[in-house]
C-alpha cells in the first residue's frame, strides 16, 4: 500500500499530494499577490523585507529562489546582486512562475526562470551562494528531500534561509484559529471565489512543523549553526543554517 501524507488535514496517498498543491496555486495564481497582502494585512512585506535583510546579499552572489512564485524574493535580490551576480526564480507551478516571471520583466529584471521540484533540483552541486524559500516548504511532500537538495546545491559556506508558517504564541492561539479557519476562508470565497484553497493554507499551516522541529529536520539535512527568528507571536518563523 502507497504511503500517506497530509495534504492540509485530509490524508492522501503521497503520489496525490503533489497534484493537490497545484491545483490550488494554480487556482490561486492569478489572485495570489492581492490576497497575500489582505490576508497578511500587508505583513508578508515585512516578514519578507526581515529575510531579506538577514540574507546580506552582496554583489556578485548566485541566488537561488525556490517556490519563489510570484518573485518577491528574486525581484528583491535581483537589485543587491547587480549586474555580476544571477538570481533564479524556480517554482513548480507555471502559473505562479509566469506570473512570477512577469512581474519580474515588468519591473526590468532579466533573470533565469525554470519550472523545477524542490525535491529534483535540476543545478550542479555547490553552485548557489544563497538558496531561500519563502511559504513554500510547508506545501512540499517530503521536506528531508527537499531540505537535502537545497543544501546540495549550495557551496560549502552557503546559507539557506526558510521562511514559513509557523507555531503561533499560546495565549494568541484562539483567536489566530478563528482568524485562519473562519475568516480567511471568508475572505476567499469574497475576493478570490476559492474558499477551499484558502481553507487548506490555513490547515496547511497547522501541519508544518513548529520552529524546533523544522530547527531538527535543517540539522539532519546536514545545515549547521541552524538558528530561528520569531516574527509576529511566532505566526512566523525565518529559519538560517549554514552548508559547511
Ligand atoms: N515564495 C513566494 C512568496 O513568498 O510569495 C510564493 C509562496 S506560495 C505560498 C508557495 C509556492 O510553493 C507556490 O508557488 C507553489 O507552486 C510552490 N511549491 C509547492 N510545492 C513545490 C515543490 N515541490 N517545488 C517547488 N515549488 C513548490
Amino acid at each position: 500500500m502507497e504511503n500517506k501524507t497530509h495534504f492540509g488535514f485530509e490524508q492522501v496517498d503521497e503520489s496525490q499530494k503533489a497534484k493537490r498543491v497545484a491545483g490550488v496555486f494554480t487556482s490561486v495564481a492569478s489572485n495570489y499577490d492581492i490576497m497575500n497582502d489582505l490576508m497578511s494585512m500587508g505583513l508578508h512585506r515585512l516578514w519578507k523585507a526581515f529575510t531579506i535583510e538577514l540574507a546580506q546579499v552582496r554583489p556578485g552572489e548566485r541566488i537561488l529562489d525556490v517556490a519563489g512564485g510570484t518573485a518577491d524574493l528574486s525581484m528583491a535580490f535581483a537589485k543587491r546582486v547587480g549586474p555580476t551576480g544571477q538570481v533564479w526564480l524556480t517554482d513548480i507551478n507555471h502559473a505562479m512562475l509566469a506570473r512570477g516571471r512577469d512581474r519580474m520583466l515588468d519591473h526590468g529584471f532579466f533573470g533565469p526562470v525554470a519550472q523545477c521540484d524542490a525535491e529534483k533540483l535540476p543545478f550542479p552541486d555547490n553552485h548557489f551562494d544563497l538558496v531561500t524559500v519563502a511559504f513554500g516548504l510547508r506545501n512540499m511532500t517530503h521536506k528531508d528531500l527537499a531540505l537535502k537538495e537545497m543544501r546540495r546545491v549550495l557551496r560549502p559556506g552557503g546559507r539557506l534561509m526558510v521562511l514559513e508558517f509557523s507555531k503561533v504564541w499560546q495565549p494568541l492561539a484562539p483567536a489566530y484559529d478563528f482568524y485562519s479557519f473562519k475568516i480567511l476562508p471568508w475572505l476567499g470565497q469574497k475576493v478570490a471565489r476559492d474558499a477551499d484553497s484558502y481553507r487548506y493554507l490555513a490547515e496547511s499551516i497547522r501541519m508544518h512543523p513548529d520552529q524546533e522541529t523544522l530547527r531538527n529536520l535543517m540539522q539532519d539535512a546536514g545545515l549547521e549553526r541552524v538558528q530561528y527568528f520569531n516574527m509576529a507571536a511566532g505566526v512566523v518563523a525565518l529559519h538560517r543554517g549554514y552548508k559547511l
